[in-house]
């Protein structure tokens, strides 16, 4: 059957492949506006399919010149999405395909497929680009070696696998692995390479390259650094080694996501490969490390292991992320980590499980499945791999990742295949774990403590509220870690885990003669919202004593929320003492590390408290949560003055620039200690700070702690005199002041903005600084009269026609539209309309819109 543009498809509907395929060749004759792709595909019939099918082959936007079956022309027509060859017109054996056809990538906007950046040409086959391509199925249950032949007189030419032979004008690429469509890739341009090289623990020894534009080589030092740590480390943690002769990195400017794992052809948005002290900042470093690790580590899962269909992909994607996890924790700090990868899944991951746009970890049912590379399937779906490592064991997750890698190697699994090699291998039943899969929404955990003559009881009740489609849900089994802290700060009841695998579980502990402070959801055990009417006395005594370093960051985190709340809800409340004086006990203490100091230091943000007030039962106003946290800021400042100022000097880190999270963890807390003294200080510290910085990450945070002061004009000039070439810094540029302007400004300054000469709409990074950077400021783009909105929808809009896919990525902004007062909801509400009935809007935005409706 062709699909049908705009239907959707479900999970339900699964069939596996009438054909396989046994072999791919293609020629590229590369052209900007007349490539020609030559293909010969071998098919057999999937015994596992019933007989009588036609071949249905996917195809889009494609110029097809000639087909043929066995050497025999077809006259068969290409319909929107593809050609049919009726199966009466099909061989009964196995037979070759063979097809021409052109394709233009110069005018290829959307990044898809073959497409071209600065005259190089490079491809995006994830999800869906490879039938951009030339006409394939193309499913990720098919998986075939393939054998490319790229013809162009450009300098470098890139395929998958490794390279057999080569001539001028010409390369051949080998990919002995047999691999699903959309990890082709192919890279043709005038590129320069570093080059190194790692052994295997197996002996192979593996060439490796990070090709750049010229001028941009010496900014590939890190990267390169970081594959080969991400290399050893999946050899020595998850016993799996590199498998071909060659790994390939690109970095292109023009990239819809962050990078590709493409087998033995990562394609990488150059802002996660180029880095120098002077241009990228520490979390710029962080970052690149863990996508190069992330990517790298897909070899195994995802590429020789793959999704049967795209429904799965929190397979690969959780997995590797979870991974990636790992690997960060085990290179930095864990407990650090940890703390950062929460801030994130809160940030990003329960805003959209809260929302119109919330969908299980395996969606049922999609439009556009490029909607769906959402946190839900990567951090929730990261969050469930760590669930389930706590519920079986260390050694028993080590065991289940054994029997999976060896059970599946080079098929295309399920979720059903995961779970089962953790049912056999971790020796339990998991059938109610597996609901985490189907089960939308975040669910809440309502706590309960009662102490009476030394007896200690504890009550969880779990509830998760309905998310779209879902009006019912069920109990999931969730797995509270917690412990128990005495009133004098001793840890009386160490780490233990609680299954909580019904609506309500009750715990009892006897011979507690004084009221133990209770510690719970210890490393965040599992992706939940605690409801603790916990005393800021407990949460003091937590903040300066638990054993985990997470909950001791919570227990801060909850004070400062609360407190926080309370000043905008009832707006005559004041910071307590009491809290400052816990922050100071952190700020000062020596033997915490210092990036959880830094972590530590910063107060909620206006997007989570916006949140947490709708929790409550509030409409929250964006502009009175900035003034209030504002206010906060300066009282705080104010207070803790002095330790500020003695920490911002014993923070420095001098000798030569080290990436390292110690030193990281330095930059990180004095930044965040001269951001707070700009509160009262007129930013004298700040200045001085940015006049003698020799990293990004001083001279950005002391310019953006200028911004968010109302100054800072003349640091963005020079700022922009001194970055004006480099296009990585120059977003930073345009990003800083959008996101750090004071509210009143914002809109007026985007619109500044998008008219400047080196705003590039059709860059994705350039569109994220400019337009992403102004719903980033949540006071800003909330601006009462509704011209926040209305600027965005307006460039939205704009950039569907050239690119649906990033305009649907940068359209979550308005995700969050009924969480506001009466007077935003209808003017959010007229921008989503007015999107909805835009003339030609695309399926991916279409979808998006509609469901941000509740359509
Ligand atoms: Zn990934």
């Amino acid at each position: 059957m062709p699909d049908t543009p705009n239907q959707p498809v479900f999970l339900a509907d699964y069939q596996p492949p009438p054909f396989l395929v046994e072999s791919v060749a293609l020629t590229f004759r590369l052209h900007p506006t007349a490539t020609r792709v030559l293909s010969e595909i071998r098919f057999r019939r999937n015994p596992a399919a019933s007989a009588g099918h036609d071949l249905r082959l996917d195809g889009e936007g494609l110029n097809l010149i000639s087909a043929q079956i066995d050497g025999t022309a077809l006259a068969t027509r290409p319909d929107a999405t593809g050609l049919t060859v009726a199966a009466a017109d099909l061989p009964d054996g196995p037979f070759l395909w063979q097809s021409e056809v052109q394709i233009a990538p110069e005018g290829n906007t959307a990044l898809e497929g073959l497409y071209m950046s600065n005259g190089m040409y490079c491809t995006q086959c994830e999800a869906e680009g490879f039938r951009k391509i030339t006409y394939y199925p193309d499913r990720p249950d098919v998986m075939a070696p393939f054998r490319v032949r790229i013809e162009s007189d450009l300098p470098v030419l890139l395929s998958n696998g490794n390279p057999v032979a080569s001539g001028t004008g010409w390369a051949e690429w080998d990919d002995p692995h047999p691999k699903p469509s959309y990890l082709f890739a192919l890279v043709a341009g005038n590129l320069v390479s570093t080059a190194d090289s790692f052994t295997t623990i197996e002996g192979r020894n593996v060439a490796l390259n990070i090709w750049v534009r010229p001028g941009d080589e010496g900014s590939t030092a890190y990267a390169m650094d970081a594959l080969k740590r991400a290399m050893r480390w999946d050899e020595q943690v998850y016993g799996r080694a590199y498998d071909l002769d060659i790994f390939n990195i690109v970095a292109v400017d023009d990239f819809n996501m962050g990078a590709m794992e493409n087998k033995g052809l990562n394609i990488f948005n150059s802002r996660y490969v180029l880095a120098t002290p002077e241009t990228a900042t520490d979390a710029d470093f962080a970052s690149i490390e863990r996508i190069i690790a992330h990517e790298y580590f897909h070899n195994w899962t995802g590429n020789r292991i793959t999704c049967r269909d795209w429904f799965q992909l929190s397979l690969k994607e959780g997995l590797t992320v979870f991974r990636d996890q790992q690997f960060m924790g085990d290179m930095r700090s864990h407990a650090v980590k940890r703390i950062e990868d929460v801030l994130t899944l809160r940030a990003r991951q329960f805003r959209e499980d809260a929302g119109p746009l919330a969908h299980p970890v395996r969606p049922e049912s999609y439009v556009e499945i490029n909607n769906f590379y959402t946190a839900t399937v990567y951090e929730k779906g990261a969050e469930l791999i760590r669930m389930l490592r706590l519920l079986v064991g260390e050694d028993r997750y080590s065991a289940a990742l054994d029997l999976y890698f060896s059970r599946h190697d080079g098929q295309a699994c399920t979720i059903e295949d995961w779970i089962a090699v953790f049912e056999e291998a971790g020796g339990r039943d998991l059938s109610q774990f597996k609901r985490w899969y189907g089960q939308a929404g975040t669910p809440r955990v309502d706590v309960t403590e009662d102490w009476q003559d030394g007896q200690y009881t504890l009550t969880l009740r779990q509830h998760t509220a309905p998310t779209p489609g879902q009006p019912l849900k069920e109990p999931l089994l969730i797995p509270v870690a917690m412990g128990l802290i005495g009133q004098d700060g001793r840890e009386i009841v160490p780490t233990q885990v609680l299954e909580l695998d019904g609506p309500t579980l009750s715990v009892t502990f006897d011979d507690l003669p004084t009221r133990p402070v209770l510690s719970l959801l210890r490393g965040f055990s599992a992706p939940v919202v605690l409801h603790h009417a916990q005393s800021a006395k407990d949460r003091a005594i937590l903040l300066a004593h638990d054993t985990d370093p997470f909950n001791r960051f919570e227990a801060g985190r909850s004070l400062a929320r609360d407190m926080l709340q309370a000043m905008i809800v009832e707006t005559t409340t004041r910071p307590d003492a009491e809290f400052i004086d816990a922050l100071r006990i952190v700020l000062c203490d020596a033997t915490l590390d210092p990036a959880f100091r830094a972590l530590a230091l910063r107060l909620p943000g206006q997007d989570e408290l916006a949140a947490a007030l709708h929790e409550a039962g509030h409409r929250p106003d964006p502009v009175a949560i900035f003034e209030m946290r504002q206010s906060a800021l300066k009282t705080l400042a104010e207070a803790l003055k002095p330790d500020l100022l003695q920490v911002a000097q014993m923070m420095e880190t001098p000798g030569p620039f080290s990436a390292s999270a110690n030193d990281a963890g330095r930059r990180a807390l004095r930044v965040q200690a001269v951001a707070l003294l700009a509160q009262v200080d007129g930013g004298a510290a700040a200045r001085a700070s940015f006049a003698r910085a020799n990293t990004m990450t001083e001279q950005l945070g002391a310019w953006t702690a200028l911004l968010d002061i109302g100054a800072g004009a003349q640091e963005g000039a020079e700022f922009y005199r001194r970055w004006e070439g480099d296009r990585l810094v120059l977003d930073k540029w345009f990003a800083a002041q959008i996101m750090h302007a004071l509210p009143q400004n914002a809109v007026a300054l985007t619109r500044t903005l998008t008219c400047h000469p080196r705003f590039d709409w059709k860059n994705p990074n350039r569109f994220r600084a400019v337009i992403g950077a102004l719903g980033a400021n949540a006071a800003g783009f909330h601006s009462p009269d509704g011209a926040g909105y209305h600027l965005v929808a307006d460039w939205l809009l704009r950039l569907d026609g050239a690119n649906p896919q990033a305009a649907a990525r940068n359209s979550t902004v308005f995700e969050t539209w009924r969480r506001y007062d009466g007077d935003r909801q209808t003017l959010l509400q007229a921008e989503l309309q007015r999107m909805a009935s835009h003339p030609g809007l695309s399926r991916d935005m279409g979808e998006m819109v509609g469901r941000m409706l509740g359509e």
